[in-house]
């Protein structure tokens, strides 16, 4: 009996809690439409996807690879990304380049976004600078996980 009275006013403290900030939010979110200016930063629900946030410029969205100044891929197969990658989500193919300089190149280059668990350590491990996640893309949901596969292509465009 005493443990259920308990539970209880434990749920009562927490809705008298929740009501506070609803109550204390809606004003201020109400001065806001309104025009007026407030102190308080935060009170206002940004209304997405119509207004959208400015994202840091330290950001990790979307991967892309980098392309030479002749437009081949950066990467020279070096596998530090596929090794380093914790979630074993990066696979890469390497081709054999006629140029002496290069090579190699990547034939196949895939990251599974599915699995990928934006951590950015294969970016910061790429001793070429070939990837980079700075593409500001951060909507990219998809109906099924084989179209969240991003191939060479994809992951040059
Ligand atoms: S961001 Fe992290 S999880 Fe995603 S591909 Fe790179 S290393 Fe793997
Ligand atoms: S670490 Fe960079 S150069 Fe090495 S395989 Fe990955 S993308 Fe290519």
């Amino acid at each position: 009996m005493i443990k259920a009275l308990g539970y209880f006013i434990e749920i009562i403290k927490g809705s008298i809690i929740t009501t506070r900030h609803f109550v204390v939010n809606m004003h201020f979110h109400i001065l806001k439409v309104l025009g007026f200016k407030t102190k308080r930063k935060g009170a206002v629900t940004i209304q997405y996807p119509e207004q959208k946030r400015e994202i840091a410029s330290r950001h990790r969205s979307l991967h892309r690879l980098m392309k030479r100044a002749d437009g081949k891929p950066r990467c020279v197969v070096c596998m530090l990304c596929v090794t380093v990658c914790p979630s074993e989500c990066i696979y890469v193919e390497a081709a054999e380049d006629p140029d002496p300089e290069i090579q190699k190149y990547p034939s196949i280059f895939i990251i599974d976004l599915s699995r990928c668990c934006f951590c950015g350590f294969c970016v910061e491990a790429c001793p070429e600078d070939a990837l980079r996640m700075d593409t500001g893309k951060i909507e990219f949901a998809e109906y099924s996980r084989e179209d969240m596969v991003y191939n060479l292509e994809k992951l040059i465009e």
